[in-house]
């Protein structure tokens, strides 16, 4: 599986595994700012997570830029309408 880049900065990730008693467990690591999912012993799941994270990430920066273009929208649909209100 393909491992997203990093929903921080933007940097490579990489897995990482490490033993923890006997058992194996996994993840996923950003090699730039260190942001990382937490320790799972299911490989696949933790490349899942992590892929998710980036997708949920992407959702919340839209609804961030949109919520702050909302009033700079509304302004300008008001200064229009005044404008045009003027020019009528
Ligand atoms: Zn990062």
């Amino acid at each position: 599986m393909k491992l997203e880049k990093c929903p921080c900065c933007l940097g490579e990730a990489e897995l990482v595994n490490m033993m923890v008693g006997d058992t194996e467990m996994w993840q996923v690591t950003c090699s730039s700012c260190g942001l990382s999912t937490e320790l799972d012993d299911d490989k696949v799941f933790s490349e899942e997570r992590w892929n998710k994270r980036l997708e949920r990430s992407r959702l919340k920066m839209w609804v961030t830029l949109l919520a702050a273009f909302l009033p700079f929208l509304a302004v300008a649909a008001f200064l229009g309408g005044s404008f045009m209100g003027l020019r009528l």
